[in-house]
């Protein structure tokens, strides 16, 4: 099962992405963790992609499509994969469709999740990760048990430096102008299914799911 979870920044991607992995034991792979982590270990990539993350700027596609392709060619996604954050442009997209035609391969599902532009803001500014592992939290809607802790591995919880005001509409512009043009790229091709992602994250994890059966592929 090849999954694509489309959506602006802030939709819950992440959230959703690692229970979706879970449930169906595919790797997440999220394109956004890949180039933290470079960044963390100050790798070549990692220095090059750094400038444009923090501006809220979309890293170049040669750069994103290598590691993309990178990742997918390896053995544990055999058996399908789950993308958060890939594509991001209709180059990328095109891009992805290519690699996967040399494997013999397709994209099976794109989930798209939608929320409106205020929660996005909400979600986005109050998102606290743990620096350890990842986590992900809300101040509000998503707690950890104790204040600035991670429930599961006891790091710190801090704010990402992309989630202050300015580059959060930054990124939210770059998502109107570069990336919800897949929603109709991928519209037209009959993979999409769009799911109200303005709800509890139980309620959206259960609507994907349902989408995943009935559209069967
Ligand atoms: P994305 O990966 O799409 O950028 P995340 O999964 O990181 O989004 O979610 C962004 C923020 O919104 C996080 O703080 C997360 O805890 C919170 N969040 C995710 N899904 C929901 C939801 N359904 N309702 C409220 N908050 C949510
Ligand atoms: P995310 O964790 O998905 O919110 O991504 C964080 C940042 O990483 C984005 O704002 C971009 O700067 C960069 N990034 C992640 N995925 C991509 C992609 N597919 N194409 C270009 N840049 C990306």
């Amino acid at each position: 099962m090849k999954i694509i979870l489309l959506g602006p920044p802030g939709a819950g991607k992440g959230t959703q992405a690692k229970q979706i992995a879970d449930k169906f034991k595919i790797p997440h792979i999220s394109t956004g963790d890949i180039f933290r982590k470079n960044i963390k270990e100050k790798t070549v990539l990692g220095i090059k992609a750094k400038d444009y993350i923090d501006k809220g700027k979309l890293v170049p596609d040669d750069l994103t499509v290598a590691i993309v392709k990178d990742r997918i060619n390896r053995d544990d996604c055999k058996s399908g994969f789950l993308l958060d954050g890939f594509p991001r442009t209709v180059n990328q997209a095109d891009s992805l469709n290519e690699v996967l035609k040399n494997m013999n391969s397709r994209i099976n599902y794109v989930i798209n999740i939608d929320v409106p532009r205020k929660s996005l803001i909400q979600r986005l500014t109050g998102r606290r990760v743990c620096k350890s592992c990842g986590a992900s939290y809300h101040i509000k809607f998503n707690s950890p048990k104790k204040e600035g802790i991670c429930d599961v591995c006891g790091g710190n919880l801090v704010q990402r430096d992309d989630d202050d005001l300015n580059t959060v509409i930054n990124r939210l512009e770059v998502y109107d102008k570069q990336t919800a043009p897949l929603i109709d790229y991928y519209k037209k091709s009959d993979l999409l299914c769009t799911v109200d992602g303005d709800k509890d994250v139980d309620l959206v994890f259960k609507d994907i799911c349902n989408t995943l059966e009935k559209c069967g592929r």
